[in-house]
């Protein structure tokens, strides 16, 4: 499709021959084109703008849900005897590896706050 030149044609209405009828009809229609040719543009725009917004939305989900992993295989469940799950992270750990004194359970507070759990 052959885009229509709406100046010349706003010129060439000017022929003599032409009735002002004639003439009204397709100065109107060359403004409703230009008008739909702007729309189009300023839509397009919209759409270049929304489609960046998008990749860039996207891209910081990617970021939070890595930084999320993070936290949960910080905070990771871990089996201890005699038949519990205890955080690893927020309880403590001797050198020998056996959890004593400060042990929470888990889920942990900070699990729970992700999970949106009370
Ligand atoms: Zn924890």
């Amino acid at each position: 499709m052959t885009d229509l030149d709406t100046t010349a044609l706003r010129t060439a209405v000017r022929h003599p021959r032409v009735t002002p009828w004639a003439a009204g009809t397709v100065l109107a229609l060359c403004d409703e084109i230009d008008q739909l040719r702007a729309e189009n543009g300023a839509a397009r725009g919209e759409a270049t703008a929304m489609g960046a917004y998008a990749r860039e939305m996207k891209q910081g989900v990617t970021v939070r849900d890595a930084a999320l992993d993070r936290v949960r295989a910080l905070h990771r469940p871990v089996e201890v005897e005699p038949s519990d799950t205890i955080c690893g992270e927020c309880s403590y750990r001797l050198s020998n590896g056996r959890y004593f004194g400060k042990v929470e359970d888990y889920p942990c507070p900070t699990i729970r706050a992700l999970d949106g759990a009370p």
